[in-house]
């Protein structure tokens, strides 16, 4: 018996993508080794904490990281540093006089379950722009917005982003002429692996990815990646240190955890990481489609914006909806869980499934049969 079945969890085959809420992702276990060494040993966690950051750092090609508990905490810690800066303080001797002083600039479309960080440090929310594409919002709009209170721009990079923001390019130019730092949130944003340089090299300060996501790190990390000035600040006031970012406890384990699959990720062959996702997608839909109740096609790119493909499942008999194959599914041993695409269609995430998996839930498709009434 695992330890999962000793607490009745069962195991979850996951269709539907590298979410937090089902495990985030799985780590290698070379990631698993170098965990297993870290938790051996007493160690100094302010130095691991700096000297992984500088490595991080010089492996991403960015001026400075910091590895947190996740990409929410490093939202967060993003923020404090950049309302730090704003009040030309340490962030120790911030006050809530100085969090409430502080505003962030966020556009309406990039308000998401995520940002309750910033009711969190207690600054002030000017919202801007409509999320969707009713009027764009002109520089002039964005120009208007900022005052001497705005200590930041956070800018959310999602797939499932809603229309109505900037784009980035007009952010950052912006955001230059005010000397406003933007705090990205690109949690889900690898693949690509250059995506931990190409937005700091475009000009964002701060830009936080998750370390449980496709980077296979621990699911409790996160990393902050960006401006020296702004790590430093956390550096100085975050955990390990006493003050605001105290509870956001990161570990060795999950330090070390988070360099090291770092490293893998560089070195990871992206090219057949995709080609086994179009693989399984080809494979998938060869299977489906031999069956009168299904049109199987290739769907491009997935739900977080991610250059890999997916299987979008159309179901033919308009009698049988996405929600009843979804819980059949789900009714399976182990568990299958996918997405929906609609009330008639879902899609099945080869990002997170073997090859075996996928043609072991194509057979479960297969053998489904509607309740006979
Ligand atoms: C997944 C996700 C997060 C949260 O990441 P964690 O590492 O679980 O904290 C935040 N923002 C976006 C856009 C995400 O997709």
């Amino acid at each position: 018996m695992g330890i999962y079945e000793e607490l009745g969890v069962p195991r979850i085959i996951n269709a539907m993508g590298t979410y937090t809420i089902y495990g985030g992702s799985k780590m290698s276990s070379q990631t698993l080794q170098d965990m297993e060494d870290a938790a051996s040993s007493f160690i100094d966690l302010n130095l691991l904490q700096k000297q992984a950051g500088e490595a991080i750092a010089g492996l991403t090609h960015n001026e400075a990281a910091y590895v947190c508990n996740g990409a929410a905490a490093g939202v967060y810690l993003g923020l404090l540093a950049a309302v730090a800066a704003h009040r030309g303080k340490k962030i120790r001797y911030l006050t809530r006089q100085d969090f409430q002083e502080s505003e962030i600039l966020v556009f309406r479309s990039h308000r998401s379950p995520y940002d309750i960080v910033m009711e969190q440090l207690g600054v002030s929310i000017t919202e801007l722009a409509y999320s969707n594409h009713s009027l764009p919002c002109p520089k002039e709009d964005m120009d208007a917005a900022i005052s001497h209170r705005t200590a930041a721009i956070y800018y959310l990079e999602s797939g499932w982003v809603a229309p109505g923001a900037p784009s980035l390019t007009e952010t950052i130019d912006t955001a230059k002429r005010h000397r406003l730092p933007i705090i990205m949130d690109a949690a889900a944003m690898l693949p690509p692996t250059a995506n931990l340089w190409n937005y700091t090299k475009a000009g964002v300060d701060l830009v936080v990815f998750s370390g449980g996501k496709d980077l296979k790190g621990p699911q409790a990390s996160g990393l902050i990646v960006g401006r020296k000035t702004l790590i430093d600040l956390l550096l100085e006031s975050a955990f390990p240190k006493h003050g605001y970012g105290r509870f956001l406890k990161v570990g060795k384990e999950e330090i070390i955890g988070l360099y090291s699959a770092i490293k893998q990720y560089l070195t990871l062959d992206q090219e057949a990481q995709i080609q086994n996702a179009e693989d399984q997608v080809k494979l998938a839909c060869q299977m489906l489609n031999t069956h009168p109740g299904y049109h199987a096609l290739r769907s491009y790119p997935n739900e977080a914006g991610q250059p890999i493909p997916r299987v979008l499942i159309n179901l033919l008999d308009q009698t049988t909806d996405a929600k009843t194959i979804l819980q059949y599914l789900s009714h399976c041993t182990p568990p299958i869980i996918a997405s929906p695409a609609g009330h008639h269609s879902l899609y099945l995430n080869p990002m997170t499934l073997t090859q075996k998996e996928m043609v072991w839930i194509c057979k479960q498709l297969l053998q489904y049969r509607p309740p006979t009434t």
